[in-house]
């Protein structure tokens, strides 16, 4: 790592030209996505991910191209290329869109954006330099799970592109706007002053992402908006946005908090934790597992996906219906919550990412008992709207706008890089 005055890479003086590209990563212990943006004019082109890290044998790079503005199909490829970690990943990742995307790829990045999973306190994205790595590291500590990896995925990027700006994008950066009250546990206050145990709340990307395109549709300033956004996905969460300042979100220190999720057992009484490690004789690194990786709906069910959960549930297994009924039960909660939360004056309660773009059922399932609170939803364009289309499900009736809006971390982590690397705000249609 360079050192000197903290600069782990000094912007360069960038003249933009038309194969100038922005690179995103999204680095995990075992995978690296990543996501080409071509500048001017400002498109998203070739993305992927590699996968299993590290695994000679199942390693794989998958890739696609999106459809062109002529409705023309992108390409795929699938591939399996040995990498055994992160920067071997990077650098096959690199030849790989030479020899099928841009053959003067490595010369053509004039900046790099990483997603960054925990920023402690960090309240916008940063350039990286020695100092806000060491903060990275630092926050490691709270997302021992989460931070290593995207430390891996930088230091993989520092090493193919010398020189080249980067970037670190906080998941958490976005709930930093949330008061104390809705931050703090309920815990001795020494704890948050000395070891920093407050609420972080993440996927903060994309519940910014989303409010942002909500208030698009509403046609109204972001800051006139009161919007309740719920990304459902594997991992899942939601937030409440007054005037795009997000006042509380269901995440906690960890991911852990908050919603059922595909292998996370969300809320939960403390005692619980303590109550399991005595009599089962679990260790602290047992219980963390349990919690994060076997419980949620892998462990009500069998399986953490909700696809099969509601297949099931359709037959009439008993465990697929508690699953599924528990699922919705706790986003109901947190909506209804949230609703208070926000003076009773919501604009638009927002659903996104795998289940929230897709399921149309679940959004059903959702909001019809939610007829009571005014929100009444338009069951044919419920319907309709699946497999990444925007749009508003809400009958005209309804006391505010049910929107779908498939979200875009990516392309929010590209706006953020140019923002802080000082390049000139882009201007054109981004691509799917
Ligand atoms: P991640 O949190 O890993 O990014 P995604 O946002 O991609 O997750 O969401 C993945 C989840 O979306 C899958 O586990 C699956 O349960 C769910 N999903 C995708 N399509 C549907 C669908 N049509 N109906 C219900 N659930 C779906």
């Amino acid at each position: 790592m360079a050192s000197g005055d903290n600069q782990l890479v000094r912007p360069r003086c960038c003249k933009m030209s038309a194969s100038s590209k922005l690179l995103v990563l999204n680095a995990g212990s075992s995978s690296l996505k990543f996501k080409v943006f071509g500048l001017q004019p400002f498109v998203a082109g070739i993305g992927g991910m590699f996968d299993r890290i590290g695994d000679a044998v199942n390693c794989t790079l998958k890739a696609s191209t999106p459809a062109d503005a002529k409705g023309g199909k992108g390409r795929k490829w699938e591939l399996t290329i040995p990498a055994k970690d992160h920067v071997g990943a990077m650098q096959s990742i690199l030849d790989f869109i030479k020899d099928n995307a841009s053959n003067s790829f490595a010369r053509e990045v004039v900046a790099v954006g990483h997603r960054v999973v925990h920023g402690l306190e960090i309240s916008q994205p940063v350039l990286l330099t020695d100092k806000t790595i060491g903060k990275i590291r630092e926050a490691a500590v709270l997302a021992p799970l989460h931070n290593p990896p995207g430390l891996q995925g930088i230091y993989a990027a520092e090493k193919v592109f010398k020189g080249v700006p980067q970037v670190a994008v906080f998941d958490t950066a976005f709930h930093q706007t949330m008061p104390s009250h809705a931050f703090m546990y309920g815990l001795p206050y020494d704890l948050y002053e000395k070891h920093k145990i407050r609420r972080y709340g993440f996927h903060g990307t994309s519940h910014k992402y989303l409010v942002e395109q909500a208030a698009g549709i509403l046609d109204k300033p972001v800051s006139e908006t009161n919007v309740i956004t719920c990304h459902l996905g594997n991992g899942s969460s939601i937030a409440a946005i007054r005037g795009g300042q997000c006042i509380d979100t269901s995440m906690g220190m960890t991911p852990l908090e908050g919603l059922l999720m595909g292998t996370r057992c969300g809320d939960l009484d403390p005692a619980v934790v303590l109550f399991i490690q005595k009599q089962l004789n679990l260790s602290v690194q047992d219980t963390d597992t349990l919690m994060n990786k076997k419980s949620g709906l892998l462990g009500l069910t069998g399986s953490n996906d909700l696809r099969t959960v509601i297949e099931g549930a359709q037959r009439g297994e008993p465990r697929s219906e508690l699953g599924l009924a528990m699922f919705v039960y706790r986003v109901q909660k947190y909506i209804g919550a949230y609703w208070a939360a926000l003076g009773g004056k919501v604009d638009a309660v927002v659903f996104s990412a795998g289940i929230g773009e897709n399921s149309s059922n679940i959004r059903g399932l959702i909001l019809g008992p939610l007829k009571g609170m005014g929100l009444e939803l338009d069951v044919a364009a419920n319907n309709a709207t699946v497999g990444g289309c925007c749009g508003d499900i809400a009958a005209a009736t309804s006391r505010c706008r049910l929107l779908v809006i498939p979200t875009d971390e990516e392309l929010c982590i590209a706006e953020q890089t140019l923002e802080v690397v000082g390049f000139p705000k882009p201007t054109g249609a981004t691509a799917a």
